[in-house]
């Protein structure tokens, strides 16, 4: 019988070898070996275990000119599928990955209630369904990740969603017992700083993501983990006051950081006109090619004001990486260089400022990444966006 460190030790070294098949999609033992300083007979018995369990299999790689072909090791991607989900104010996606983190299916269900035991009744349906499409392969539907746009705490409990007036709702604990399927319930900002380690930034263990939809948020991995601060309410950034005697927040502070820097708030002064909260992405690309100053000159403001909140982000984490999620800076040419002329300081640090190429999909992608890392048990984990997957489309 394993004593308690050797079991532990057993658990890690799978972690790592498991983690290293996924990353590199196909691997021989002998590589793997030499990448984890494993010896090979640790590495014999864990694989022949992984394959046992059907989480890896064994294939012959296709074209060596002369001497025998290594057996080559790739995880089973079908022996199991997960479920990523963003649920957000007007509609719920839904997204089924396989085990190396390409999506197989999104669907999209439009919401026009907020009512949680409505919205409950409607997730069930939706997971049941899977689980049922999905039944056949070898371990089925293996857990589920939901992206919440509001609070949530360590506990996993979904705090407060303004969008939805949710206060203390146990989702994860309502979906477990209807369902029978592992959930995960996590902050939407705190998934999509997930998108891009696990995606993107693979050799970062320092990245800082800052996600502006109707509000600010943003997600922070030290050493590869995501810090979530002691109650797990780490990240409402957007509250952050960076103009005294500013507009007024729902938060009942006057000048916090996402009435300015928010993409809600550059829709709002977009408007400001008709009033009627017509504007949108659409918008802004139509508006980008008349050229027009007033709307150069609006754009202009956002970014120094997001630049603000950037320049104290900055100062306060020294992040290696620093991820900007937003639709509308994707379109806008020049966004990062305008950027970084605000951030000119001698005294903050940083390595990288990006765009996130993600958008939007970030959230989902975060959320079936965390759902594959929980069921594989891989600490740390590297995937790939494929050519097939529609996750990065
Ligand atoms: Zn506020």
């Amino acid at each position: 019988m394993l004593t308690g460190d050797a079991a532990f030790i057993k658990k890690m070294n799978r972690s790592l070898i498991l983690g290293k098949i996924v990353e590199h999609k196909m691997i021989s033992r002998a590589e793997l070996a030499k990448i984890t300083g494993l010896n090979k007979a640790t590495i014999s018995v864990q694989v022949s275990d992984l394959l046992k369990k059907k989480f890896i299999i064994e294939t012959q790689q296709e074209h060596r000119s002369l001497g025998r072909r290594p057996v080559m090791l790739s995880v089973n991607r079908d022996a199991g599928f997960v479920l990523g989900i963003d649920l957000d104010k007007n509609s719920i996606t839904f997204t089924i990955s396989d085990l190396i983190g390409t999506s197989v299916r999104t669907d999209i269900i439009e919401l026009q209630v907020s009512a949680y035991d409505v919205i409950l009744k409607l997730l069930i349906e939706q997971i049941n369904g899977y689980k049922l499409k999905f039944a056949s392969s070898c371990y089925g539907l293996v857990g589920i990740a939901i992206g919440i746009h509001g609070i949530v705490n360590k506990d996993e409990i979904v705090d407060y969603v303004p969008q939805h007036g949710w206060q203390n709702k146990n989702l994860k604990k309502d979906l477990e017992n209807e369902t029978g399927v592992n959930v995960v319930i996590e902050n939407n900002a705190n998934l999509c700083s997930i998108a891009e380690k696990v995606y993107k930034y693979h050799q970062s263990n320092n990245l800082l993501s800052v996600s502006l939809y109707s509000g600010i948020g943003i997600g922070f991995i030290i050493n590869g983990e995501l810090f979530k601060g002691y109650h797990g309410y780490a990240g409402e950034i957007g509250h952050m006051i960076v103009v005294p005697n500013g507009l007024p927040c729902s938060c009942g502070n006057l000048g916090c950081w996402e009435q300015y820097a928010s993409e809600m708030s550059l829709f709002i002064k977009m408007d400001e006109k008709q009033k009627n909260l017509a504007f949108n992405i659409e918008e802004i690309q139509y508006r980008m090619k008349e050229q027009d100053p007033e709307f150069t000159e609006k754009i202009d403001q956002f970014l120094y004001y997001l630049s603000i909140g950037l320049n104290n982000l900055i100062n306060l984490y020294n992040p290696e990486i620093l991820v900007v999620n937003s639709e509308v800076l994707r379109l806008l040419p020049d966004t990062v260089k305008k950027l970084k002329a605000h951030l000119s300081s001698p005294i903050s640090h940083y390595s990288e400022l990006n765009i996130s190429e993600f958008g939007k999909k970030a959230c989902i992608m975060g959320a079936c990444a965390l759902a594959i890392q929980n069921f594989l048990g891989v600490s740390e984990l590297c995937l790939t966006l494929s050519e097939e997957s529609s996750l990065d489309k």
